[in-house]
């Protein structure tokens, strides 16, 4: 880790990533598996010292650094094990037909990495969004080498973290320069690694501003390289009429602890609920007010988060139309953030764009709809987001089903009767949406599919078995699972296992 290194001195630490990515894709997939658990190891292994350093840092309670902490372990494991396990990136052989008119060719597809990666991450995920979070894992896992710009929230837990992976670089003997973390400013430090021409792909977590910005210097590049950036998004929450019947407090009670959890600072963060302007609607309103008015302020991981929440919120509660429902008070407004939840009508919020715009922290805006076109208007005229929730009784879903409809084009997961925050490590996770929930919708940034981000492509055609990666050799040495001439196997080109006799 090197402490705010000045632009004229980032070059070295590019130019040795990149000797480092030449080495490191040479090894196999079960090579690359193996050094990544040995990070995970490194991770783990890390005492009280990084929990301390996060907590000073971000302000975040103890037990949810240390599940945090958890989580980022096991996505080093889990991606390494998708890696050999799984189809993540999946190895397909078509082998030749030399009497066919014309003949086949004996092609083999697998995938490499991109080269050199520039991972931002965000201050809200210390852990899992930062240094040795999902996209550096991600990236090494598909055969890169990561430059890590540190985020200024918490160089120190940054720095630790850093440390494990370089530990982990050494004991493994993979090459120096695979991982570093760079201290300098984004606006100038981390746009001159994104514009360098051997930084091939670039991670983002963090805010719309950061994440567009990124994007455009890179498209700009005399050769333009993708920029995954996974940024804000208000993840509405739709209440459908019979649920709120049948559930009003019950609801209201689960939508202000989501909305408040870690003072709102998650990027899942439910902040705008649509609900039906009916009879039911005041039992909703008033347990919501009752419950948000005790959840006591609490501090935000800095003071730029906390000065961005109290200005987004007053710009929204100034808009035509927005009522404040309730606001806790405030004492400490330069470092807490006070949950509030204000109420604005379908016409007001059809009238004004920005109102859909995220309030980063524990603020909700409640839409009220007199008729289910208007709930669908909404749906239409929200941007891209990361989740989309639907609250409703099974037996009114049918009744719904062009808000629904509507939803499936703007998110990336869709839920029913649960709650956004929470993002669980899986396969089938999404995490990632229409712009501008991400730059490129076509991916996730949580679970193993992360790593198909920074992994390109690349067919061989007609080359002898002994000169092809281990993944398409003819005796399917890593014991993978391969599409060979359309079928799935875990055997040979011939079908047969490694070692068995035809
Ligand atoms: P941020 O302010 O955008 O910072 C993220 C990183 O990008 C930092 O390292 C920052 O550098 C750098 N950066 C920001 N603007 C830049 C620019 N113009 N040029 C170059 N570098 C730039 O984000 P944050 O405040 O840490 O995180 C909060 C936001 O992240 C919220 O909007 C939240 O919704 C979003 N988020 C999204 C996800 C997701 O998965 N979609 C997850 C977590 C958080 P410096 O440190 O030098 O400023």
């Amino acid at each position: 880790m090197s402490e705010n290194i000045p632009i004229q001195e980032i070059d070295p630490y590019i130019l040795r990533a990149q000797e480092a990515f030449l080495g490191f894709k040479k090894l196999n997939i079960k090579e690359r598996a193996a050094f990544m658990h040995a990070v995970a190891d490194e991770i783990e292994a890390l005492g009280t010292e990084l929990i301390a350093a996060a907590q000073s840092e971000t302000s975040l309670p103890e037990a949810r650094l240390v599940g945090e902490k958890a989580r980022t372990v096991n996505q080093w494991r889990a991606y390494a094990d998708a890696l050999v396990n799984s189809n993540v990136l999946p190895v397909q052989i078509d082998t030749a037909i030399p009497d066919r008119t014309p003949p086949k060719p004996d092609i083999r597809k697998t995938y490499t990495g991109l080269g050199v990666v520039v991972v931002f991450g965000a201050s809200n995920f210390p852990f899992a969004f930062s240094t040795a979070g999902g996209d550096t894992a991600s990236a090494i896992a598909a055969g890169c080498s990561v430059i890590f710009k540190s985020h200024s929230g918490h160089p120190t837990t940054s720095a630790i973290m850093a440390g494990a992976i370089e530990r982990a670089v050494e004991k493994a003997g993979m090459p120096r320069g695979l991982f570093v973390a760079i201290a300098t400013d984004g606006a100038t430090g981390g746009q001159y690694l994104v514009k360098h021409p051997l930084v091939k792909a670039v991670g983002f977590t963090g805010s719309l501003y950061g994440g567009r910005t990124l994007f455009d210097l890179a498209s700009q590049r005399p050769e333009p390289i993708p920029v995954f950036a996974e940024m804000g998004s208000v993840n509405p929450v739709f209440l459908l009429p019979g649920r709120l019947a049948a559930a009003a407090e019950e609801v209201a009670t689960q939508y202000a602890g989501s909305l408040t959890l870690g003072v709102g600072q998650f990027c899942t963060n439910p902040g705008i609920l649509v609900a039906p302007k009916n009879a039911e609607l005041p039992r909703f309103l008033n347990t919501l007010k009752t419950q948000i008015g005790q959840v006591a302020p609490a501090q935000m991981l800095h003071q730029g988060i906390a000065a961005s929440y109290h200005k987004n919120k007053a710009d929204l509660l100034g808009q035509a139309g927005v009522d404040v429902l309730v606001a806790v008070d405030e004492d400490n407004p330069e470092t807490h953030g006070n949950a509030t939840v204000a109420t604005v009508s379908a016409q007001a919020f059809l009238a004004n764009p920005k109102l859909g715009d995220e309030v980063f922290g524990p603020f909700g805006l409640v839409v009220t709809y007199e008729n289910q076109a208007e709930a669908v208007a909404i749906a239409n005229q929200l941007e891209g987001q990361l989740t989309a929730t639907v609250l409703g009784d099974p037996a009114e879903l049918d009744q719904h089903t062009a808000l629904i409809e509507a939803l499936t084009e703007k998110c990336g997961r869709l839920l029913l009767n649960g709650f956004p925050t929470g993002v669980e490590v899986c396969g089938a996770m999404q995490h990632g949406g229409p712009y501008p929930a991400s730059t490129d919708s076509r991916f996730t940034s949580v679970g193993p599919d992360a790593i198909k981000r920074f992994a390109r492509p690349i067919s061989y055609q007609n080359w002898p078995d002994g000169t092809l990666p281990d993944e398409l050799k003819n005796g399917n040495p890593l014991g993978i699972w391969r599409t060979v001439n359309g079928e799935l196997t875990r055997g040979s080109k011939d079908g047969r296992m490694e070692g068995e006799v035809g």
